[in-house]
């Protein structure tokens, strides 16, 4: 579809020509002092969830990582490539971020891949997909258990909240997040989306459950 293209392409001019001038004073400063983003924020790469329109950020406001069902593998000591772990490392140990935010949300597609796998012939084209799913398995597996008989639908929304929860758990298997979470230098946040209505509610642990933000 080249009219795809070709809309990004006027898009990225009439940035250079408005969005770039309004924000070149910013964007200078950023170049000469570096970033200091205000936090880490785990998202799903949902064309659907912007990060930078839902919280209403600038350039330099966020450290941003997103994957595929915004989950946090649990931390590994191998020589593997881990994306997702080292953009947690490099905000929590280079950048000192105060804050890591885990956005999960309504309609993932990840979500609903584990109640419906999508039909897919040859497993081989999607095979890290099919791994990086298991991410969510738990969380799946704990709804199924709780709430059998419920509709699939709430099944699904039921599981993307509480895969939030199991993500911030996989954060506390980084040593340094570990550390200073208990250091109190570092704070997690739950974070739940709602695509249709723009809602965003936080997980309140102490209540154990999720709050208007
Ligand atoms: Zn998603």
């Amino acid at each position: 579809m080249k009219e795809n293209i070709n809309a990004l392409k006027s898009g990225y001019r009439s940035f250079k020509e408005f969005g770039f001038k309004a924000n070149e004073a910013r964007f200078k400063a950023l170049v000469e002092d570096g970033q200091n983003p205000k936090a880490l924020f785990i998202g799903c790469s949902d064309s659907r969830v912007v990060p930078e329109i839902i919280m209403d950020t600038k350039p330099g406001d966020l450290f941003i990582t997103r994957n595929i069902g915004n989950f946090v593998p649990p931390f590994k000591e191998d020589e593997d490539f881990h994306a997702t772990a080292a953009a947690i490392e490099y905000a929590v140990s280079v950048l000192q971020v105060n804050d890591i935010i885990v956005c999960g949300h309504s309609h993932c597609g990840a979500i609903s891949a584990l109640f419906e796998p999508p039909k897919i012939t040859n497993r081989q084209e999607v095979i890290h997909t099919l791994k990086w799913l298991e991410l969510g398995k738990d969380a799946k597996d704990q709804v199924e258990k709780i709430i059998p008989h419920e509709h699939i639908e709430v099944k699904k929304e039921a599981t993307q909240k509480l895969s939030v929860i199991f993500q911030l758990e996989n954060l506390l298997t980084y040593p340094e997040v570990k550390k200073r979470v208990f250091e109190k230098d570092l704070f997690l946040h739950g974070w739940y989306y709602e695509i249709e209505n723009g809602n965003i509610s936080y997980y309140d642990e102490t209540e154990d459950r999720f709050e208007p933000l």
